[in-house]
Formats: C-alpha cells, structure tokens, sequence
C-alpha cells in the first residue's frame, strides 16, 4: 500500500486528509500551522517536522497549497518534494495553479522519472470536510488507477479529464463561471436591497427561472445570507484564481473581459478589507459601497 504525504492543511486540506486517515490510509502530514497538525495527529496521521521528512516517508505525496508560488517551491525547492523523494514517488497537486506550471511539473517530474497528477477541487470546504469533494484529475492512465482510491475517499465525483494538464484548465474554466457569479449576484442582491423588495421572495422568483445559479443556491444561502462571512474560500484566492485565469486565457489569445472586469471588482473588495472573508460575502462589499443595507434572511 502506498505511503502517502498530505501537504497544506488549510479550509479544505485539513478535511481531505481527515478523510483520508479515518478510512485507513498510511498518512503523513505537514502544514506550517501548529493547530491543523495538531487536529490531524489527534486522529492518528503522523506529522512530519518539514517537507523533506515528510518526503522520506511517502511514496504519493499530496499538495494542497494556496497558490503557485507555494507549490513550485514545495515541489521543486532545494529542501522540496522532488529533491528528497523516493524513486516511488508520484505527488498529486490538488491546488488551483496556472496550467503553465502544471505542464512544468508535470515535465520536471516526469524526467525525473517520477509521476505526477494534477487534480484540483471542485466544491465547497463543507463538502471538503464531509467527504464529498469532486476532482478534476489531469493523469496518465496508470496514474489515474493508482490515486483512485484516495480521490473515492476524500469525494464523491471524479472526472478523469485527461492527461496531466487537464485537470488544472478544467478547474479555471469552472472557477471562471463560479466566482464571475458570485460577483454578479453581489451587485443583484445589491439591487434589490436598492430597491426595497423581500429577499425571500425575490430569491423564489430567480430559483423559478433560468436566473438561478448554484453560488445563489448553495454558497449564498448558507453563508453570507445567513450571516456567516468566515471563509470557506477567501475573497483573496478567488482573486488569485480570476487572475490566474486572465494570464491563462491571454496566453491562449481568448479574451476573457467579463473576467476581468470581476477581478477588479475582487480587487476593490480586498482594498475594503474584505480579502479574508468568505467569497459570498462580496455581497456585504457590494452592499456598502452601494450606501444600501446588507441582506440577511428573516431568521437572522
Ligand atoms: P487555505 O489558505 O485555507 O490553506 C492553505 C494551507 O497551506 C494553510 O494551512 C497554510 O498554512 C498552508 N501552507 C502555506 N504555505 C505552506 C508551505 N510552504 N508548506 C506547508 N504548508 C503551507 O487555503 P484553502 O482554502 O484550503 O485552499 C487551498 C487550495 O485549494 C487553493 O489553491 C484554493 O484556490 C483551492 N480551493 C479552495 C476551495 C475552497 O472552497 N476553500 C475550493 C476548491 C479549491
């Protein structure tokens, strides 16, 4: 049985490596945080003092990093992944990266004679937390029958989109569409807090019509509707994916102006202080630079 290394216990990594040590999995985890190294040695994963120990000790080694930067450095530092991997290894990206730097792992690593996988997630940090994630996995064939049974414990829906590479471009296209609602919801919700009408009701006309979206449905409802800004996913990571998906597409020469007009909007919200809040809550930013009252349900 594969030994496997998780790396990145944030909203969503602390939940996927949970799942994986309460179905059996050999687990070795780091993170830089003492609390979620403390939660996952409470259910019985081993935890590593560094990246390089942590690597020593896994044949499949797991990142689930903030961004870009993270990942390169972790993978490929001098101190990193590769540098103190067995020839066993195969490590699994599950962070959203540009494809640029996937395609670069996936080549370093694949001269290095090792493999790797890209599969970031799709969903919230609940489903996270509950087992329920999806996967979009970039993979060779082998690769992908090797890491199906640590995707089938940490998710419920698997897409093999193809080989390395795919798995990344799938999730920015995703990203593209959730969090340009997100934003487009802000300003509607905005609006009809403007226009003084009941929010219950408002919300049963869009969920009767083709209006209706899943970040209004599901991340709204729960969330900031309810009064609830923590992060699930930070205001500042869907602006690094909107900008991740601006280079991307202008490297593919697809023009993408909705997209960027979003990403400013996530830059005016960050400028407000709202960076650490939870991405629904663009609806609050909305709200106070429009001068209208913030929306909360009657039960709140
Ligand atoms: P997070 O900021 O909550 O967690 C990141 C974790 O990585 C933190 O615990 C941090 O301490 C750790 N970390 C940072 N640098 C490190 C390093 N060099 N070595 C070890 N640990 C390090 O982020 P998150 O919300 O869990 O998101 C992780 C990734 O998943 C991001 O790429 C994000 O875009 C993506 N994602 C997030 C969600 C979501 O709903 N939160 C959903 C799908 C995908």
């Amino acid at each position: 049985m594969d030994r496997i290394g998780f790396i990145g216990l944030g909203r969503m990594g602390r939940g996927m490596a949970g799942n994986l040590q309460r179905k059996g999995f050999n687990l070795t985890v780091f993170d830089l945080q003492a609390e979620p190294m403390r939660a996952l040695e409470e259910l019985g994963a081993k935890p590593a003092a560094s990246v390089a120990e942590l690597s020593r000790a896994a044949d499949v080694v797991i990142t689930m990093l903030p961004g870009p930067p993270e990942v390169e450095a972790t993978i490929l530092g001098p101190e990193g992944v590769l540098a103190n991997a067995p020839s066993s290894l195969l490590v699994m990206d599950m962070s959203t990266v540009d494809p640029a730097l996937t395609d670069r792992l996936a080549e370093t690593l694949q001269a290095a004679s090792r493999a790797f996988v890209d599969a970031p997630v799709g969903r919230l940090a609940s489903h996270a937390e509950r087992g329920e994630s999806l996967f979009m996995v970039g993979a060779e064939e082998d690769d992908f029958a090797r890491v199906h049974p640590l995707l089938a414990a940490m998710g419920t829906t698997i897409f093999h989109c193809g080989r390395p590479g795919t798995g990344t471009r799938t999730k920015l296209v995703n990203n593209f569409l959730a969090i340009v609602s997100c934003q487009m919801n802000a300003e509607a919700l905005a609006l009809t807090s403007g226009f003084g009408l009941d929010l219950e009701t408002t919300l049963d006309v869009i969920h009767g019509t083709t209006a209706t979206n899943g970040q209004l449905k599901i991340n709204y409802a729960t969330k900031v509707l309810e009064g609830d800004t923590e992060p699930g996913f930070a205001i500042d990571l869907a602006h690094k994916d909107l900008s991740l998906i601006l280079q991307a597409a202008n490297g593919t020469k697809v023009p993408a102006p909705i997209a960027a007009v979003a990403r400013e909007s996530l830059s005016l919200a960050r400028s407000g202080g709202f960076g650490g809040k939870d991405f629904s809550a663009l609806l609050d930013h909305w709200c106070e630079r429009a001068g209208v009252e913030k929306l909360r349900f009657k039960s709140q």
